[in-house]
């Protein structure tokens, strides 16, 4: 086993995987560099392609002892244009065009739009977005067959770009047949969190928590404007959140997006979600092999606002330079960390306690770390809930998870703060205050005469009953005739 330190850093690195990280060395040097967890992004690549970088993650997982995060990112119902005769259209301001239910090839007056519930769910006034944003039309006229439009924005349309509505909801299963494909394939293979593209209502997450049939964790990517209305409800029912701001900047003014950003954090936060913060994190380094300075600093931001994750998208699947890209992440994380007024600036938002024992116990080993100078909280955990509430707390102490069950230990790869390790189940007090000892100085989280805090639930093996804080001292002999 090849031996790594935890992470000193807090907040979780998500790197993207693609064709330009498809080799076990270069994904081994992604996670050397600082990747705690991987996507497998679902709308791009076969099958047989993520199979074969999961399998080189497990494999990675194996040679480090360390439980790894794989998260399935499926594309969710993104509305796409058909196609040009001659591949490609140019839309001049002020021009009418129409969208329509004729698959022949189009042209600069109209073109094909396959998805029939658009056409039910525009009225006039309403916008279409195309590209990314780049071009926009103004519904003049609507029927079941034809949306006719003024091109307010004009340039250059080619096939199969993609399409945002962002003033309505339309009316779209969250599931096409190819997610529902794309998540029984990420289930088989065993993901630990499978991410849904273009949520917009609670809704669109208890199909897909159906089909997942109690395996990984579920993420609802906020990248739709009507999700942000319903936020609260929405990470309700999710174990977590992206805030997807590739496509929420095109639904919504890029202006709107940092103080969303900053409103999804705090909330998902409060209520105990892990959040992710993602793309274009540094989007020049698919081409250069350092940053902008403002990139750095949105980078820095993420990490401020007290985020649990930041993601690379292209930088680490198709870029020039994913290892350098990683290696900056975890620089500028490490930088802001370091930050005195760091721990301030990140308990800028409160999370208050539910009237739970759990919670209080919780919280409370924030403050006793401080108090008795224990240099880490050891948490004995089943699904993982207490290591959540006691990183919802964001202390400045490692947290050490302790958990029988491989699976809880990957799905803990996006919570801020958390090392997460499996062990054997523990079967009294004894037995949990010794593990606790040996698994803090392994770790390297602890040394003679230093002090950890323990956290777990008694009766142990019951999952939500955190009843015991215990502070224990390290004699430093713990390791001795034991490897
Ligand atoms: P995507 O999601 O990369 O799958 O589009 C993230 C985003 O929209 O920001
Ligand atoms: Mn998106």
């Amino acid at each position: 086993m090849t031996k790594l330190p935890p992470r000193s850093r807090k907040v979780r690195i998500l790197a993207t995987l693609g064709p330009a990280s498809d080799t076990p060395e270069v994904i081994r040097a992604l996670f050397v560099a600082g990747a705690d967890a991987f996507r497998i992004n679902m709308s791009h690549g076969a099958h047989e392609d993520h199979a074969a970088r999961i399998a080189i993650i497990r494999s990675l997982e194996k040679e480090f002892g360390r439980p790894t995060t794989i998260l399935g990112d499926l594309q969710g119902p993104k509305l796409r244009v058909g196609t040009f005769k001659s591949g490609l259209a140019v839309l001049e301001v002020g021009a009418p065009f129409i969208l329509d239910r004729d698959e022949k090839p189009g042209d600069a007056r109209r073109v094909n739009l396959p998805h029939p519930e658009i056409y039910a769910a525009l009225v006039p006034e309403t916008r279409l977005l195309l590209d990314d944003g780049k071009l926009v039309l103004r519904v003049k006229k609507v029927s079941d067959e034809r949306i006719d439009t003024v091109v307010e924005v004009g340039g250059t349309l080619s096939n199969r770009k993609g399409v945002n509505v962002p003033d309505v909801v339309v009316p779209v299963p969250a599931l096409t047949e190819k997610d529902r494909r794309d998540l029984s394939f990420a289930v088989e293979q065993g993901c630990d969190w499978i991410a849904l593209s273009f949520v917009q209502r609670p809704e669109d997450l208890a199909e897909a928590r159906k089909l997942m049939g109690g395996h990984g964790a579920l993420m609802a990517k906020i990248e739709k404007p009507a999700a942000v209305q319903r936020l609260e409800e929405i990470l309700e029912l999710a174990d977590g959140v992206m805030v997807a701001r590739g496509d929420l900047g095109v639904e919504l003014p890029p202006q709107a997006v940092p103080p969303l950003q900053k409103q999804i954090v705090a909330t998902a936060r409060r209520m105990g979600r892990p959040v992710v913060v993602a793309t274009q994190m540094l989007e020049s380094m698919i081409k250069a092999p350092t940053p902008t300075r403002a990139e750095v600093s949105d980078v820095a931001t993420a990490v401020y606002d007290g985020a649990d994750a930041i993601m690379l998208s292209a930088e680490t699947a198709a870029g020039d330079w994913p290892e350098e890209a990683v290696a900056m992440m975890d620089s500028i994380a490490h930088s802001v960390e370091r930050d005195p007024g760091y721990f301030a600036r990140l308990h800028f938002t409160e999370t208050k306690p539910d009237a739970t024992t759990a919670d209080a116990l919780a919280e409370g080993a924030g403050s006793i770390v401080s108090v008795v100078g224990a240099s880490a909280i050891t948490c004995f955990t089943l699904s993982g809930s207490t290591v959540r509430r006691v990183a919802r707390e964001r202390p400045l102490t490692p947290i050490l998870a302790l958990t029988p069950r491989l699976d809880t230990a990957r799905k803990l790869g996006l919570t801020w703060g958390v090392h997460a390790v499996r062990t054997k189940d523990i079967g009294n007090f004894e037995e949990m205050v010794g593990k606790a000892r040996r698994m803090a100085l392994r770790h390297d989280m602890t040394q003679k005469g230093g002090k950890i805090v323990v956290l777990a639930g008694v009766p142990f093996g019951t999952p939500g009953s955190t009843n015991v804080l215990h502070v224990a001292t390290i004699r430093g002999d713990e390791l001795r005739g034991r490897e």
